[in-house]
């Protein structure tokens, strides 16, 4: 006897289920691509027990034929591919064939289906069960397709024992949902769990339509557009203002071709777009859009298809961080003052558990930033709390009022490459009256639209950085020696550190020695730091370098040694300014590229509008 035997069809089905659903969300990722496929514009989904007792997925597409319905449970079965080629130059989310056979291997699934195109053609109502077909009979069926899938797992109690609970099970599904409504403005999707209606995004034309319907309007006015084109390889979506950060990533959605991605090339530029002007722990808002023809990726790299290759990856990485660049750089807005309450903190305890995937949206996406005496009031939905997520009940009929300022993106890259992106700049220190200074350590102005609160130390550590950047790139820093060189003990680990970077520390105004064992003298140091505490500013800048260290190149090393610099080098708070140095910092600042936040990410200036000073005054 052999061996080795090849495994019966259920058996096969049910590793390959494996490794395409790890949760109901799974599977509403399948259905839902299925749907799409099948050219459907309305798509509903309906989950009961956060999809483990039964996830329905309905859609007006093109359906089935009998003969087609029975071969969509085969494995390796679909119609999406012919030959070798095409798997060269995929245009459709499914083409593996593996999805429905591996769902009905581990549930019992239900399908009903009726081919659009042939009006006397009957519908089929198949039935299977552990990957067992039951019955297969016609039934009275309007077009397109509704697959039922209950009781998740049933035949699988291991996999079963590691679903989460009802509401984070939702909580998935209704991100998965979320993410293919935001790259389908054009269909209509609707998310029922329990008979509550928790999305329904009416068909529109837009997508700034779209995240209106899904997110609400604050969270639009936070957003700017994206648009970047670089011959066949295009780039559009929204992205956050720099105030605007979270602390988790899943406010960003990527997309290549339609299709939603998780992928390290898009992560690394938006990472390196945000790098100066977000903290290092913090996670902007993206949105972004990918198109490049389809023989440029290759997406058949993981069964769940999220993970994708490009051929050239280093003119995607370019495209995204010059496009977002751009953005961050035109939408610099000066955040309003807000109250920051204690209140606001447990927040972080209702975010999803860190297993989750990470192409899932969530966050506090509403934040009150008007200044306001009543503090936060919490959600008094405790579902909406378990989502984290704050879905609005919308009726069908009830579709929010327009805002033509927010809808002037099209989804089609072609209509939006040109679009003007917000160009207002954050101010200008034409319009700014300096008042005074506060406490000696902020500057206190005021112009056309309220009051401006500036921080002195953050903002001149802008200014500095910039200045630095600027140098290190076009010409070579200025160096100043020591009257009296510094010594510097540094622990091994960063002695080997240190001899990396060495010659780019010299390049830009540092001229140490060190004679072999773990300590270093410092000889000269970048002009404009050489008031500062030297041993500080190195050993700074070394732990910068440090956490970067497995992906250091010339550019980052560049980038650390101008932060630590400029943060040095930078006037201190508890410092007295007289008017003309205020005048200067406001000049210098207002000709930054980024006035708004310091290198690290915190902000520069606060505004109190008008509106808000005359609403706290009673007036309005
Ligand atoms: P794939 O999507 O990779 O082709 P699936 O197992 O997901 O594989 O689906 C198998 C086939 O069943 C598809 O190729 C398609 O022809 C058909 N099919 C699945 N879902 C639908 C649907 N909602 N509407 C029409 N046809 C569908
Ligand atoms: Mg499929």
């Amino acid at each position: 006897m052999t061996k080795i035997q090849v495994l019966p069809e259920i058996l096969a089905n049910k590793i390959a289920a494996g490794e395409i659903v790890e949760r109901p969300a799974s599977v509403v990722k399948e259905l839902l691509e299925n749907s799409i496929d099948a050219g459907s514009h309305a798509i509903h989904v309906t989950v009961l027990s956060g999809g483990k007792r039964l996830i329905t997925v309905r859609d007006d597409g093109e359906g089935m034929t009998q003969d087609d319905a029975i071969l969509a449970f085969e494995h390796h079965a679909t119609s999406k591919l012919q030959n070798a080629e095409d798997l060269g130059a995929i245009a459709t989310l499914g083409f593996r064939g593996e999805a429905l056979p591996s769902i009905a291997s581990i549930s019992r699934l239900n399908l009903k289906t009726r081919p659009a195109e042939n009006a006397d053609a009957a519908g089929t109502e198949i039935e299977i069960q552990g990957g067992v077909l039951r019955s297969v009979k016609p039934v009275a069926w309007d077009h397109g397709t509704e697959i039922t899938v209950r009781d998740l797992f049933f035949n699988v109690p291991a996999r079963r024992k590691f679903l989460r609970s009802n509401d984070t099970e939702l909580g998935h599904i209704a991100r998965l949902v979320t993410h293919y409504a935001l790259a389908h403005p054009e269909n209509r999707f609707t998310l029922e769990s329990e008979g509550r209606i928790l999305i329904d995004a009416l068909a529109v034309t837009m997508l700034g339509e779209r995240v209106y319907q899904i997110f609400g309007d604050g969270f639009l006015d936070n957003l700017v557009a994206i648009s970047g084109q670089a011959g066949s390889l295009k780039v559009y979506g929204f992205c956050s203002r720099p105030h605007e950060q979270r602390t988790n990533p899943y406010s960003q959605f990527f997309y290549v071709n339609r299709r939603m991605v998780r992928d390290k090339v898009i992560m690394s530029a938006i990472r390196q777009a945000y790098r100066n002007c977000i903290p290092a722990s913090a996670y902007p808002v993206v949105i972004l859009f990918v198109e490049l023809p389809f023989n440029e990726v290759d997406v058949n790299a993981h069964p769940a298809k999220t993970e994708i290759r490009f051929r050239d990856q280093s003119a995607v990485h370019n495209l995204v961080l010059e496009a977002i660049e751009r953005s961050i750089v035109q939408s610099a807005s000066i955040p309003a003052y807000e109250h920051r309450s204690a209140a606001e903190a447990p927040a972080e305890n209702l975010q999803p558990s860190s297993s989750g995937p990470a192409w899932t949206a969530d966050a506090p996406l509403h934040r009150e930033s008007t200044f306001d005496f009543t503090p936060p009031a919490a959600s008094p939905n405790p579902f909406q709390r378990a989502l984290n997520y704050p879905f609005r009940e919308i009726p069908a009929t009830a579709f929010p009022p327009r805002r033509e300022d927010h809808f002037s993106l099209r989804l089609s890259p072609d209509m939006l490459l040109g679009s003007p992106l917000e160009s207002a700049r954050a101010f200008q220190s034409e319009s700014v009256r300096i008042l005074g200074q506060l406490q000696e350590s902020y500057i206190i102005a005021c112009d056309s639209q309220g009051l401006l609160i500036i921080d002195q130390h953050v903002a001149h550590e802008r200014i500095l950085y910039e200045k630095l950047a600027t140098a290190m790139r076009t010409s070579i820093v200025e160096s100043q020696g020591l009257v009296v060189p510094i010594s510097l003990e540094l622990p091994p680990h960063q002695i080997a550190l240190l001899e990396r970077v060495e010659p780019e520390l010299k390049r830009n105004g540092f001229q140490l020695e060190h004679f072999g064992g773990t300590s270093v003298l410092i000889r000269s140091v970048p002009a404009i730091a050489h008031d500062s505490d030297c041993r500080k500013l190195l050993s700074e800048i070394l732990e910068g370098l440090e956490i970067e260290e497995r992906t250091l190149d010339l550019e980052r090393i560049r980038d650390r040694i101008a932060v630590g610099t400029a943060c040095r080098a930078a006037i201190k708070v508890n410092m007295p300014l007289t008017m003309e140095k205020m005048q200067w910092l406001i000049d210098q600042l207002s000709l930054t590229r980024i006035p708004t936040n310091c290198p690290h990410g915190r902000p520069i200036l606060l505004r109190f509008t008008m509106y808000e000073i005359e609403r706290n005054f009673g007036r309005i």
